[in-house]
């Protein structure tokens, strides 16, 4: 297997910073690619200089932002959805459609771009809502899940249990630590943002595993995991208003 080392880094163009992750990898040229929850992946061989390497993201400035433009849109909350055909549902930072279509078997389906309810009755909301807030309770465990198996690798060395994860409605905060329960709590909304921003909530919650406050020590080990934690807060933030 080829081996991979990878590194978040942020570059500042004049009026936006973006953020990426650089994958080291034996390819000929500098490859840049924006996945479809708009995390922006960059691969380069261990010899090209970092400088050439956020050169080459800011060349490609207008091309990055031209595809992660959809995710500055404002983000209309899940909870009031009204159910209706073409309404705007965001998941991981991108805006999809509802369509919500009579069907002879129930299902969800989401293929980029739509979100299809297949329903036995177009006549009947409540359980339209029920069917898809069970969609979308299972869709966010498996992303969150996901994630959380990647991000707790990288504290493999503090020897942590792999906590339960638990998806609330959360007022004020993004996510909660419970190092004694062994626990994570997620807030419901977080699947409305990027998977990078989604990554940056795990890793200060796992932080916490190791250091239960916010003390300096805290914040020393949250840099060394993700050096542009700051960067992404902000996208966060100004991604979803919860
Ligand atoms: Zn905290």
């Amino acid at each position: 297997m080829q081996s991979v080392s990878s590194e978040s880094r942020v570059v500042n163009t004049e009026n936006q910073s973006i953020s990426f992750i650089l994958e080291r990898k034996k390819v000929k040229n500098i490859n840049l690619r924006v996945t479809n929850d708009s995390s922006i992946y960059v691969s380069a061989s261990e010899d090209v200089p970092v400088s050439e390497i956020d050169s080459f993201v800011i060349s490609r400035k207008n091309y990055i932002l031209k595809h992660v433009a959809e995710f500055d849109c404002n983000i209309a909350p899940s909870s009031e959805l009204q159910y209706v055909n073409g309404e705007n549902i965001t998941l991981l930072g991108r805006n999809h459609r509802l369509k919500i279509v009579k069907s002879f078997h129930e299902s969800v389906v989401c293929d980029g771009v739509y979100v299809q309810i297949n329903a036995l009755r177009l006549d009947y909301k409540p359980r339209i809502m029920q069917q898809f807030t069970e969609w979308i309770e299972s869709y966010s465990r498996s992303v969150f899940e996901e994630v959380m198996q990647n991000v707790y690798r990288r504290f493999a060395c503090y020897d942590l249990p792999f906590p339960e994860l638990k998806i609330r409605e959360m007022s004020s905060r993004w996510g909660s630590c419970l190092p004694e329960k062994e626990t994570i709590i997620l807030n419901k909304r977080l699947i409305e943002a990027p998977k990078f921003c989604i990554e940056y909530v795990l890793y200060h919650e796992f932080c916490h595993f190791v250091y239960p406050n916010h003390s300096k020590k805290f914040y020393s080990l949250l840099q060394v995991m993700l050096p542009n934690w700051k960067e992404t807060k902000a996208i966060l933030e100004k991604s979803v208003n919860i």
